[in-house]
């Protein structure tokens, strides 16, 4: 690796999973062998999952994280989890802005740059989900929508930014099964990582998502501004995600 970045396999569980799978899935992660390169493994569960997550990693080398966080700190909003509710549940990291929660639930790139300033003020680290459509890929759009994704997260100034991890997630290969190529996902981590160099923290992980598998993770991640990944579908299979990590 030409940088000296930890690369970073992160699950998104998404709305999947119950007790009993849960357990299963978490077991067989806890014994795995860590992976030979020194990659971090870390679970996003669903909130009511976390405790058994905490419960089920505890000690062990993989970490866990929640989906979301609120904006909020706390008081009258129904349905929210605050940074600090996630603290309690030992949470190191919190997805903001999957392109899920911005298609589906309407969140824009001010309320994804106030999550991830919420996350921060409780010490949870922030992964900043970014990414274009496939309209907007055909129209040439793809690094000016990201940087417009972009723009209020980088204005929390330097010192925040320090303390997030970015993932690319081009909402076109979002459980589709088609991948970005090492070459595309590589030219908009660069044109990412330029702007963070602008903003003062540049050697912050980048994460690429979209149907990362086993079978595509070695290319993706042999490029220089590919940290690690953001794996959704292929989480939830114990031998696929230990893969990926290997
Ligand atoms: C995701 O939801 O963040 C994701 C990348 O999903 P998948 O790996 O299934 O494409």
């Amino acid at each position: 690796m030409s940088n000296t970045r930890t690369r970073l396999v992160m699950g998104n569980w998404k709305m999947h999973g119950n007790l009993g799978q849960n357990a299963k899935l978490l077991a067989s992660l806890r014994a795995a062998p860590r992976s030979a390169s020194g990659t971090l493994m870390a679970v996003c569960v669903p909130f009511p999952y976390l405790a058994q997550a905490a419960e089920a990693l505890k000690g062990s080398a993989i970490s866990w994280g929640a989906q979301d966080v609120s904006a909020q700190a706390q008081g009258a909003f129904t349905g929210e989890v605050s940074g600090a509710m996630l603290v309690d549940f030992s949470c190191r990291w919190a997805l903001v802005g999957h392109s899920e929660r911005r298609s589906l639930h309407g969140e824009t790139d001010q309320l994804v740059a106030d999550k991830a300033k919420a996350a921060l003020a409780c010490g949870i680290t922030p992964v900043v989900c970014v990414g274009e459509s496939l309209a907007e890929r055909d129209a040439g759009q793809a690094v000016a929508v990201i940087t417009r994704q972009l723009a209020p997260v980088l204005a929390l100034g330097a010192e925040a930014v320090k303390k997030m991890v970015v993932a690319y997630e081009p909402v076109w290969a979002i459980g589709t099964g088609r991948t970005a190529s090492p070459e595309q996902a590589q030219e908009v981590h660069a044109a990412i990582r330029a702007a963070l160099v602008a903003a003062g923290a540049g050697n912050i992980q980048i994460l690429y998502g979209g149907s990362v598998k086993a079978s595509n993770a070695a290319s993706l991640f042999a490029m220089p501004d590919i940290d690690g990944a953001l794996v959704g579908g292929a989480s939830l299979v114990a031998e696929d995600f230990i893969a990926i990590a290997a």
